[in-house]
């Protein structure tokens, strides 16, 4: 009786199944009944009779008294799904369906999410050496970024010996990861120049952009640990912020052009490169790819510009602060808590030591008391922080 076939959906199709199934097999029942709200009233009834251990001929009589009661019940859901499901539809129809369409790909996801585990640990296992490279330069970068602003905002209480530290620790890894893999030279791509490696594969050409697109912030990064290892009279707060700068501002320009050789090499060599259109097609693309590139180069250097006038005016906030005025504070620097050094008096009258309020402005536009806006622009990486953009292209 059940599996004529009724002109509903497949839904009730599979319910109209599902007594001999689960008769057929009692552990089984249970996980398809997971799978849909609908489904889960079937075992729950037929949960309720005798379990197992029963014979043949008395399962297959529950099985068509219950199909009876499942169809019973089934009605009632049935209907109370299609009133819920016409107003719906009337309020908006569009939404329904993407709704049952999403609820379509979660199915797929949840039957094929096994084969999906078992091929993502056979890729790891593949790769566990370019996996295990991947996720060492990304914490490292984490660490040593994260290192090198806390050092920059201690300021005169930063420690020298944590800053040999760092960049000793970017200079072992680096050449950990050039050691490993000696025989592609990845040290060719520093110097915007193709590693020995086969071309032909993808996947090999985006891994050695992104690891040497890790190296060279960690060449940037080591600058700026020797910036910090510059002893305190050499060198004033401002002047460092602005190297800090200057490096991020050149080492970005930098990781925009060191992946074009290998890229613009991918892009000609076409595995059809025999044919003289595979070879157009791929010389094509790589000139628009270079057309990109520059493009690209356009706007950071307009960027760049910017940066190398910024430090070479040696510009200063605010004026420098008389006796009295500082008297008038106080003799108190707000920001540091302690007797003023070379205060300077911003426009809101407000007095800061030169270097707390430097600091300020590495991050903020506004006086830290009055909220005044004092400058127009922040300038970005004075603190010694390193982008994290990944440059793979
Ligand atoms: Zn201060
Ligand atoms: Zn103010």
């Amino acid at each position: 009786m059940q599996p004529k076939p009724s002109p509903q959906e497949g839904n009730e199709l599979s319910l109209n199944l599902q007594p001999e199934l689960l008769d057929g097999m009692p552990g089984a029942g249970t996980s398809n009944g997971l799978e849909t709200g609908e489904d889960v009233r079937v075992p729950m009834t037929s949960s309720s009779g005798p379990t197992g251990g029963r014979g043949a001929t008395s399962r297959r009589v529950r099985a068509a008294s219950h199909s009876h009661s499942h169809s019973h019940v089934h009605g009632h859901t049935r209907g109370n799904q299609e009133s819920d499901s016409g107003e719906t539809d009337l309020e908006s129809g569009e939404s329904s369906s993407s709704l049952s369409e999403l609820r379509y790909i979660l199915r797929w996801v949840k039957k094929s999410l096994p084969f999906i585990i078992i091929l993502c640990a056979k890729l790891v296992i593949q790769h566990a050496l370019g996996l295990a490279v991947a996720v060492g330069l990304f914490t490292t970068f984490m660490y040593v970024n994260k290192s090198i602003q806390t050092q920059v905002f201690l300021h005169d209480r930063r420690t020298k010996l944590h800053c040999a530290w760092l960049m000793l620790f970017l200079m072992s890894s680096s050449l950990l990861v050039f050691y490993t893999f000696y025989t592609q030279s990845l040290y060719r791509c520093l110097i915007i120049a193709n590693p020995t490696i086969d071309f032909q594969n993808f996947w090999e050409v985006l891994w050695s952009v992104g690891v040497s697109n890790f190296i060279v912030k960690f060449v940037f990064m080591g600058l700026k640990c020797l910036i910090l290892l510059v002893p305190s009279p050499l060198m004033a707060y401002r002047r460092r912020g602005q190297w800090y700068m200057l490096i991020e501002e050149v080492g970005q320009v930098y990781q925009v052009i060191a992946p074009v050789p290998l890229w613009f090499r991918y892009l000609v060599s076409y595995d059809e490169m025999d044919t003289s259109v595979g070879l157009t097609l791929g010389i094509l693309l790589a000139l628009i790819y270079l057309i990109m590139k520059l493009l690209g180069l356009y706007g950071q250097w307009g960027s760049l510009q910017k940066t190398f006038r910024s430090f070479f005016s040696y510009e200063l906030n605010g004026a420098p602060a008389s006796l009295a005025q500082c008297r008038d504070a106080g003799d108190i620097c707000p920001i540091c808590q302690a007797d003023f050094k070379q205060p300077r008096v911003l426009v809101c009258q407000h007095i800061f030591c030169e270097e707390c309020i430097a600091q300020w402005f590495n991050q903020e536009k506004t006086c830290p008391l009055c909220r005044t806006v004092i400058t127009d622009k922040v300038h970005k990486w004075k603190d010694g922080a390193t982008s994290a953009y990944l440059q793979i292209y």
